[in-house]
């Protein structure tokens, strides 16, 4: 029997960073989001050969200080979180601090970064493996951050060859989510280029740092589609199920009944999409977009005793209290856990009949 060893360090990381980084989706989820966090109003996402080669995020944001170079990278180094209490109050994305770790464990990373008082002179930072500060180099810069990601994957090469072999349906998931945080980011500049290895840069779509997401659906996907939609705003009560007799309700928030509000858009119940496809069906908790297969069962199932033929657009923003949901489930932070999930699916049901049955005139209505 072989003895029961502790792995080395760096082996360790190796294996955790696989966990957190996942795919290409992952990287430009943890980077946009890193970038939002940072309070940005302009936020460039740039792809070289679909991020086979490089994945580039630039935002306007708050920079990072110089006193922090030597952690950005560091695992477990958040300026977001301190101790578990925060999570349930957390307004940011990130917050376990485990991103840029695992971006240097996997893939050559470069931070450009310069705080407003500092511009036009930005620090450019290298790292090593480990996370550790490799160099510094002054740059010209502007208020911001630009986070670089080359070579995804190089020293994983299993991981690097199914990158390789699926890069066109992993192109597609990151492009769904892109669309994602376009739409549900209000007064934000956003916009993606891809470059091919041989080629100019192309610009597949953009924001205008619109105030509204209907302004945003417009630049998006067309005034079209969004003449096709209706505003969803649902109030839903929501009773709590099996709550135990002996919790006082005031020492348990999540005794009492409680309210969801769910806003956004949904196809008029005549003038649904063509084929059900995931980049136009987004669902959001609190802003943050995430995976609810649940709920979207739920419109699709209801949509289709209106309209049997086609599957909605769903732009879907479940607003509800911090305390009453948690995002700390999966290492992606996509699948997030609802209280009461099940009395909210049967609310939603009945609240989404009403709301369709008030516009089936719309069948009269056409959009072109
Ligand atoms: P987390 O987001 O969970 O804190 P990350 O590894 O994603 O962890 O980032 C580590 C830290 O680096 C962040 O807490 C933040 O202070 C800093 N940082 C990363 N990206 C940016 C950015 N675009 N603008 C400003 N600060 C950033
Ligand atoms: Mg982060």
């Amino acid at each position: 029997m072989a003895t029961i060893k502790q792995i080395d360090g760096r082996s360790v990381h190796q294996i955790q960073s696989g966990q957190v980084i996942v795919d290409l989706c992952s990287v430009v989820k943890e980077l946009v989001e890193n970038s939002i966090d940072s309070g940005a109003t302009i936020l460039d996402v740039r792809f070289k050969n679909q991020g086979l080669d490089s994945i580039e995020v630039q935002d306007n944001g708050s920079g990072i200080a110089p006193a922090s170079y030597g952690s950005v990278a560091l695992k477990h180094h958040t300026s977001k979180l301190s101790s578990y209490s925060d999570i349930a109050s957390l307004q940011t994305f990130g917050f376990r601090g485990e991103a840029l770790a695992s971006l240097c464990a996997l893939s050559i990373l470069t931070v450009t970064t310069c705080l407003e008082q500092d511009a036009p002179k930005g620090s450019k930072l290298t790292f090593l493996q480990s996370g550790r500060l490799e160099n510094t180099s002054v740059v010209a810069a502007q208020r911001g951050t630009t986070v670089s990601v080359e070579n995804l994957f190089h020293n994983l090469p299993v991981r690097r060859r199914e990158l390789d072999r699926n890069i066109k349906r992993e192109w597609h998931k990151v492009i769904a989510l892109l669309n994602q945080y376009a739409c549900i980011l209000t007064n934000v500049k956003f916009s993606v280029s891809q470059q091919p290895t041989k080629g100019k840069r192309i610009l597949l779509f953009s924001t205008k740092g619109n105030p509204s997401t209907r302004d945003n659906i417009i630049n998006i996907f067309g005034a079209k589609t969004l003449a096709a939609l209706i505003p969803l705003e649902l109030d839903l009560e929501i009773k709590p199920s099996g709550t135990r007799r002996d919790v006082r309700s005031d020492e348990n928030p999540t005794a009492n009944s409680h309210g969801v509000r769910i806003v956004g858009h949904v196809s008029k119940p005549a003038h649904g999409e063509g084929r059900q496809t995931p980049d136009r069906q987004m669902f959001f908790v609190n802003g943050r977009p995430c995976s609810l297969p649940q709920l979207a069962k739920v419109f699709n199932e209801v949509y289709r005793l209106y309209n049997n033929s086609q599957s909605p657009f769903i732009f879907a923003d479940v607003q509800l209290d911090t305390m009453l949901y948690d995002v700390n489930v999966s290492p992606d932070k996509r699948s997030i856990l609802l209280h009461d999930q099940n009395n909210l699916l049967d609310t939603l049901r009945i609240s989404l009949s009403q709301l369709f049955d008030s516009h089936e005139d719309s069948i009269s209505i056409t959009t072109s």
